[in-house]
Formats: C-alpha cells, structure tokens, sequence
C-alpha cells in the first residue's frame, strides 16, 4: 500500500467518440488523482518506441496504425495502490472478458480499439510517465 502513479493513455477510438470526460470521471469516481494530462498525436516513432515490448507479437503493427490513427490523451493519475488500481478500473484487455462497470466494458470497440492503456508495474509506470512527461509537469 503506497501512493504511487501510473500513466493512462486515452486511446483514439475513445476520443473519437468523445468519450475524455466519461473516461475521466470513472478515474475520478475511482479516487484517482490527475496530475498531468496532454492531449497529443502520437506519431509513428512514438507508437513504436512506446509498444516495443510488442514487437514480435502478431498484432504489433496494426496496434501502431491504430495508436497514430487520431488523438490520444496521456495522463499521470496518482494514489494509492494506482498501478493496480488504475488496472482494475480499465477491466480486461478483451472488453469481452471485462468485468461489469468497467472503462473497457463500457466503452471498449474491440480487443484492440479497448480505449485506455494503464501501465502494467511501478516500474513500467515511471519509465512511460517519462515517457511523456517531465517532472515539472506533475502537478499534484
Ligand atoms: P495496455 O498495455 O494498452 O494497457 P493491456 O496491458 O491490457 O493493455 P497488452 O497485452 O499490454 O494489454 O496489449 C497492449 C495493447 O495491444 C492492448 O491494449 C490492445 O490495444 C492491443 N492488443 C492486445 N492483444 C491484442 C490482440 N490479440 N489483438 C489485437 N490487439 C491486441
Ligand atoms: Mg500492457
């Protein structure tokens, strides 16, 4: 039990459809602080330095299409536990499997088109928060 951040990413299926705020009060309602947040274009470098760990997976290359295809927005949410709570907020990565309540079982298109990515570990969490973000920009 710590006060940790993680970062969310809310991917472009979800902000084209309009769904930032919706999104961001489950995150709320959670108890999840935002502490930063940008919304961005990802380019294809991003995307790919971003998903690398992915990069033998079969769906590697459709996941970048799809993260460069619109807007994202990237924050850091902040609190206690957020790595794993954030986790149990988005729900499973196939919306299908998801449990009731859900950012993902309520917004998610498709295993891929899933709406949010969240960080997967403390340390997964500071490497991507750097990723996008420079300390003076957390603003707690
Ligand atoms: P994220 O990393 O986005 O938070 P996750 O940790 O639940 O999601 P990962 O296994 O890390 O899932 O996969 C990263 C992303 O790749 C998924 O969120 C989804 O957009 C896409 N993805 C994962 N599995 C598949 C698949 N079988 N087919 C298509 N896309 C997939
Ligand atoms: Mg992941």
């Amino acid at each position: 039990m710590s006060n940790e951040c993680t970062l969310s990413i809310i991917k472009p299926d979800a902000t084209r459809r309009n769904l930032t705020g919706a999104i961001n009060k489950k995150i709320e309602d959670a108890g999840l602080h935002i502490v930063a947040q940008k919304r961005l274009r990802l380019t294809d470098d991003q995307a790919k330095k971003f998903y690398d760990v992915h990069k033998e997976r079969p769906f590697y290359k459709d996941l970048v299409k799809f993260m460069t295809s619109g807007p994202v927005v990237v924050q850091v949410l902040e609190g206690k536990d957020a790595v794993a709570l954030y986790r149990k907020v988005m729900g499973a990565t196939n919306p299908a499997n998801a449990e009731a309540g859900t950012i993902r079982a309520e917004f998610a298109e498709s295993i891929e088109a899933n709406s949010v990515h969240g960080s997967d570990s403390t340390d997964n969490a500071k490497r991507e928060v750097g990723f996008f973000f420079s300390e003076t920009e957390l603003v707690g």
